[in-house]
């Protein structure tokens, strides 16, 4: 059974429409796929939609931009609550601050000397709810600036680079009781990857599990086998969810193959118990037949 459990579509900053993302995962020969664009929920509907359609289970989610001691760490919630006040304020919150940097880093990129408006930015991914740097990234694509994202980030968009501009993030930590509050179940995406890789050692994870943290994203592209042997070994011994994933985005990544990486039924199944157990009215959605 191949379960892939984080994907974007472009309802973030994926390619794919929610639908069309699903119906590729039903396509590939998925058994679950799991919504998890960018701070949103804005894709869900569609995709539950699609879910039901083509019988592959759906998992509702989110990838929210947390911190934990100054740096970036991306936190999977799944199945929660969309209507939990708290939850959904501090969403709100998060997403303002990505639109209210938009302008800062158009500003600064035609400081570079690159013609970016915001009109040319919102023509890039009208169905976005969510501006991310990918999509400003694309715009450069479109503009000749840069050959692809990866460019676009090396040269201009990368932490501390020329465009970037930062941007309120959820604290961690208050983020897993607002996530655990809302029923769902908490689980950091790749935590050993680009941003996050100082500040998650053991100790970390020892306090997180404490705070509520659900699991561990340990098969992911940005992990090397040593990574994976050693979060595998912190997941064990403080008892929490190993899963896998493609952080698929459509187009705009490649090496993001849909199913290109999987979780086991077996962490899925506890997945949707301690979401239960924690009294999330969002269960697995289509998955007709299985
Ligand atoms: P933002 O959400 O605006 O902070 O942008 C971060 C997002 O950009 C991440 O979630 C990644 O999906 C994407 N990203 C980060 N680095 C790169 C890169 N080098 N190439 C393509 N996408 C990237
Ligand atoms: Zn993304
Ligand atoms: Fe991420
Ligand atoms: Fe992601």
């Amino acid at each position: 059974m191949t379960i892939d459990l984080h994907t974007h579509s472009s309802v973030s900053d994926g390619t794919e429409s929610p639908a069309d993302l699903v119906r590729a995962a039903a396509a590939a020969g998925l058994e679950v796929v799991a919504l998890t664009d960018h701070d949103t929920t804005a894709g869900w509907d569609e995709a539950v939609v699609a879910a039901e359609d083509t019988g592959i289970g759906l998992v509702r989610g989110i990838e929210v931009s947390t911190r934990y001691r100054g740096e970036g760490v991306h936190l999977l919630a799944y199945l929660p609550d969309r209507d939990d006040p708290a939850l959904r304020a501090e969403l709100d919150r998060i997403v303002a601050g990505r639109e209210d940097r938009v302008p800062a880093m158009l500003a600064r990129l035609r400081d570079l000397g690159i013609p970016v408006t915001e009109e040319a930015l919102a023509e890039v991914s009208p169905d976005n709810q969510v501006t991310g740097r990918p999509h400003v990234a694309d715009l450069l694509v479109r503009l000749g600036a840069v050959h692809d994202r990866d460019e676009a980030f090396a040269r201009y968009l990368y932490d501390g680079g020329p465009a970037f501009v930062d941007r309120y993030a959820a604290d961690l930590v208050t983020m897993l009781g607002l996530v655990t509050g809302a029923g769902g179940v908490a689980v950091v995406a790749h935590p050993w990857g680009r941003a996050s890789a100082g500040v998650l050692d053991e100790a970390a994870f020892t306090d997180l599990a404490a705070a509520g943290l659900g699991g561990i994203e340990v098969d992911h592209l940005d992990h090397d086998r040593r990574a994976r042997a050693g979060l595998r070994t912190i997941a064990g011994r403080l008892g929490l969810v190993v899963t896998g994933s493609s952080d698929h985005h459509g187009a705009g990544k490649t090496g993001h193959d849909l199913g290109s990486e999987t979780t086991d039924r077996a962490q899925l199944d506890r997945i949707l118990e301690r979401a239960a157990a924690l009294g999330s009215p969002t269960g697995l959605a289509g998955g007709r037949g299985r």
